[in-house]
C-alpha cells in the first residue's frame, strides 16, 4: 500500500505491507472481471511518478494512500468472467502489488501467447520495457549499419534490449553504467563495443563529488572526454537517453550532424523537486538535430510486430536478458526503491509464487 505521498529519493517507508485476511477469492456474477494469481511484478521508475502527490493525473491516474500500488505484472488466472481469458492461462499487464487480484480492467492485460520462453521476461524483455526498447530505437531512431550509438543506463531493463538492437543491426554501441560490474555486463554479456562508469571514469582519475553541480560537471567532463576522444571520436549518431540532465548535455555536445536522440527516460530527474535544465539545446540547430520523446503506452499495436522480431532472437541465442529477481512481496519495497540508487544489475522483478 501507498503509506506516504513522495517528494524527493522513494524510501521503503514510504509503502507498507500488510496482510488482508478478507480478501475476494471469487469473480462476481455477471461481472467480466478476471481473478489472478500474480507471479511476478514489474518494478518499474514511472511507479515512483505515481506516488507523488499528483494535482492532476498526468498520462495515467497517481496512487492513493492507503491503496495497493498497481504496475505492470505476470499472473495464472485462476476463474475468469471475461471470454477472452481462461482459467490456467497465463497473462501480462496492469495488476496490483499483491498476491492475489482482482481485475476489472481487462483492457490492461494481455495473454501470454508464447510460453516456451521464462514467463518473467514478460515483465520486461518481452513486455512494456522491451517493447520501449523497440519502439524509441529501432522504429524512432531509424539505426543503419555502422552508425555510432550511445546508451545511458544501459545495463538496465530498457537499456540492454537497445543494445543488443543496436548490435543486430551492425551499429557501433557504447553504455555507460553506474558501476563496474554493470560495465563488465554490457561488454561481455550483451555485446557492447565499449562502456563506462560515469560515476568513477578510473582512466581519468575522477570520481563525483556529492556537491550536486560539481556532480553534475564532472558527468558533463567524463562524458565529453570519453565520447570524444575514445568511443566516439567522429560523434555519436544516436543517442538513448535514459537519464535525461547532465549526461544528455553531455551528448547534445557530442552528437554528429543530423543526428537522433530517443527521449525515453529522465531518470535523473525524477526525484529533483527542481529539475536541472539543459544547458547546450542550442546542438539541435547547430547540428540539426532530432529528438523525439514518446510513451510506450501509445504503441501497444506494434507488440505483435514487436515480438515476431524479438522472439526468434531469444530462441536462436542472439538476444540475451538479465533479470535481478527479489523474493516475496515483503521485499518489494526495497526492490523497487533500488532503482533509484542503480541497485539492481538488470531488469529488477519481484517473485511472488511459482509459475
Ligand atoms: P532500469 O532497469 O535501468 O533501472 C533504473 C536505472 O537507472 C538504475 O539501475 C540506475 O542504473 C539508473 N539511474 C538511477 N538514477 C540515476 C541517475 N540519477 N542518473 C543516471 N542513472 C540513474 O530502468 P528501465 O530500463 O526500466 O528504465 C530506463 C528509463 O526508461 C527510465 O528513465 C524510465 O522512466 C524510462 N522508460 C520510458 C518509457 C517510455 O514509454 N518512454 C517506458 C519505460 C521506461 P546505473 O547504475 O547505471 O546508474
Amino acid at each position: 500500500l501507498l503509506k506516504k505521498y513522495v517528494s524527493g529519493f522513494p524510501q521503503e517507508s514510504d509503502l507498507e505491507v500488510v496482510t488482508n485476511e478478507t480478501i475476494l477469492l471469487k469473480v462476481p456474477q455477471e461481472s467480466n472481471a478476471v481473478l489472478v494469481k500474480n507471479l511476478y511484478l514489474s518494478c518499474d521508475p514511472f511507479l515512483r511518478v505515481l506516488m507523488s502527490d499528483l494535482a492532476e493525473p498526468i498520462y495515467i491516474e497517481g496512487f492513493h494512500l492507503g491503496n495497493v500500488i498497481r504496475g505492470f505484472g505476470v499472473s495464472r488466472v485462476l476463474e475468469s468472467g471475461h471470454p477472452d481469458f481462461k482459467e490456467g492461462e497465463y497473462v501480462w499487464g496492469i495488476t496490483g502489488w499483491e498476491e492475489y487480484s482482482l481485475i476489472t480492467d481487462t483492457e490492461k492485460i494481455f495473454k501470454i501467447p508464447f510460453t516456451d520462453v521464462p514467463l518473467s521476461y514478460y515483465t520486461g524483455l518481452l513486455g512494456m520495457a522491451g517493447l520501449t526498447a523497440y519502439i524509441g530505437f529501432n522504429e524512432m531512431c531509424s539505426p543503419k549499419k555502422g552508425e555510432y550509438v550511445f546508451i545511458s543506463a544501459a545495463s538496465g531493463a530498457v537499456g540492454q534490449l537497445v543494445g543488443q538492437l543496436g548490435k543486430l543491426k551492425g551499429c557501433y554501441v557504447v553504455g555507460t553504467a553506474g558501476s563496474d560490474e554493470k560495465v563488465e555486463l554490457l561488454k561481455t554479456k550483451f555485446g557492447f563495443d565499449d562502456a563506462f562508469n560515469y560515476k568513477t571514469e578510473k582512466s581519468l582519475g575522477v570520481a563525483v563529488n556529492r556537491s550536486r553541480e560539481l556532480s553534475r560537471l564532472i558527468i558533463i567532463i567524463i562524458i565529453i572526454i570519453i565520447t570524444s576522444f575514445r568511443c566516439f571520436p567522429n560523434g555519436i549518431d544516436i543517442y538513448f537517453d535514459n537519464v535525461g540532465g547532465a549526461m544528455l548535455d553531455a551528448a547534445l555536445l557530442n552528437m554528429r550532424a543530423n543526428g537522433r536522440i530517443s527521449a525515453c527516460g529522465m531518470i535523473s530527474q525524477y526525484n529533483l523537486e527542481e529539475p536541472e535544465g539543459v544547458h547546450f539545446l542550442v546542438k539541435m540547430l547547430t547540428k540539426r538535430l532530432t529528438m523525439k520523446g514518446f510513451n510506450v503506452i501509445d504503441h501497444f499495436s506494434v507488440y505483435p510486430k514487436f515480438l515476431e522480431v524479438v522472439i526468434p532472437y531469444i530462441k536462436n541465442g542472439e538476444i540475451t536478458y538479465l533479470e535481478d529477481k527479489a523474493d516475496g512481496i515483503e521485499n518489494a519495497p526495497a526492490a523497487l526503491v533500488g532503482l533509484f540508487t542503480g541497485k539492481n544489475v538488470g531488469k529488477q522483478l519481484v517473485v511472488l509464487a511459482d509459475e
